[in-house]
């Protein structure tokens, strides 16, 4: 793509920046390039994906990041079909197990899982398709650490230069953007504290990936679900692909700031406890620790400083009204999971954080094209 060059700062100048590319950015991008808006996409990290993020394991595809997607979630729904990602359901026959200190209990079906979806090549196979096809729109290594608002334009800084813009759209969780990027002139006190006081989803869990040669709990009659009060996994999950391969379980490990990783003995040693020996021989362990003091290449944030919570309780703070309106003028959108009034959190939200941005400009534009033919919004 060949940008145009503002005259006034020798920067590249497009009719959108989007901040970040997990899947929300990726999607705001994609939908405002078809709209035939100029785009420019900036990612902190060398990858795109963000909380989607697929290892490439020889027995196939382990999501280390989101998992599955739910029956009701229409926008995941269309955009499946859209990009033709395959899928496949999530194995929950079988018994479950529980385990609380009197000891492992199995019981009478699976009462843990429910009926999901899951993207049989790994959930980053949409954020790839996305990013393919958006090119070099796509700026990696480029963490954005400047906004500024002159009124008519923004003027997006990052680490390999800057770029001119008539919109700026957040697509990455709130209390990042506000922690990390300096706002000239600064966001309304309302809005700052929100986003500060906005958990990032998932921001303070270990995910751990138990990979075997075969799914031995199928063959007792487990669905390879627990929920545990003992070991260092709360819960636990068949994870195994197509016909079973990869065969997997994964369990979530809930963390305080400063408590270490959970080590690999730990996890498989709770897996015997809780499905017997034939757990004891993984192929392979694969711990992600979504702490950011823990993985700083993943750009994601724990919790938000605790004495700067602008409501009750955390979750409070997601789909928060503030959030659905521009800021800056109407030149600054929200889009990540957190800011989304429905299934904030999942990949569905995040979708919806998309489509309102996406809404937002191109009604700004559309608008200001109308009242004012001069200053036609799209710069193509
Ligand atoms: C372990 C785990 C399990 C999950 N399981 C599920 C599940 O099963 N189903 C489900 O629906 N959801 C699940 N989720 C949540 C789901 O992954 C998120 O809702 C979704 O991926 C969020 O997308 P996003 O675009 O809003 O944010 P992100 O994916 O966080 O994207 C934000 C992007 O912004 C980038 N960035 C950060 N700072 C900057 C900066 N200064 N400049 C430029 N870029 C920046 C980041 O690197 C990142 O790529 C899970 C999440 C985790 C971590």
């Amino acid at each position: 793509m060949t940008d145009p060059t503002d005259a006034n700062t020798n920067a590249s100048s497009v009719d959108v920046v989007v901040v970040g590319a997990g899947i929300s950015g990726l999607v705001t991008a994609t939908r405002l390039v078809a709209a035939g808006l100029t785009c420019v996409l900036l990612e902190s990290s060398d990858r795109v994906g963000g909380r989607l993020l697929t290892h490439h394991h020889p027995s196939g595809p382990l999501d280390l990041g989101a998992t599955w997607f739910w029956p009701g979630e229409q926008r995941v729904a269309a955009l499946i079909a859209e990009l033709n990602i395959p899928t496949h359901a999530q194995h929950i026959d079988g018994d479950a197990v529980y385990h609380a200190p009197g000891g492992v209990q199995r019981l009478d079906g699976n009462p843990i899982d429910v009926v999901a979806g899951r993207f049989s090549s790994g959930a980053a196979s949409i954020t790839d398709t996305l990013a393919e096809r958006l090119g070099e729109r796509v700026w990696l290594t480029a963490p954005v650490h400047r906004i500024d608002n002159s009124g008519d334009r923004m003027i997006v800084h990052h680490q390999r230069g800057s770029h001119v813009a008539g919109h700026v759209v957040l697509a990455l969780p709130p209390s990042l953007a506000v922690r990390h990027i300096e706002f000239h002139p600064a966001l309304d006190d309302h809005i700052h504290d929100l986003a500060a006081a906005t958990p990032t989803w998932m921001g303070n869990i270990a995910k751990a990936v138990i990979v075997y040669p075969d799914p031995f709990w199928r063959g007792q009659g487990l669905a390879g679900a627990a929920i545990s009060h003992i070991g260092p996994l709360r819960e636990v999950h068949d994870m195994s692909g197509p016909d079973a391969a990869p065969a997997a379980l994964f369990g979530f490990a809930p963390l305080a700031p400063g408590v270490p990783t959970p080590s690999q003995h730990d996890i498989v040693a709770q897996l015997v406890d809780l499905f017997g020996p034939a757990a004891a021989t993984p192929l392979d362990v694969i711990v992600t620790d979504w702490r950011p003091d823990v993985r700083p290449d993943i750009h994601t944030d724990a919790r938000p400083d605790r004495d700067n919570r602008a409501t009750g309780t955390p979750t409070d703070t997601y789909g928060h009204r503030l959030y659905q309106h521009s800021q800056g003028g109407g030149r600054l959108h929200w889009a990540s999971t957190e800011t989304a009034p429905t299934m904030p959190g999942h990949i569905e939200g995040a979708l919806g954080g998309a489509q309102r941005a996406v809404d937002a400009i191109t009604t700004a534009i559309t608008t200001a094209a109308t009242t004012d033919p001069l200053s036609v919004g799209p710069s193509t």
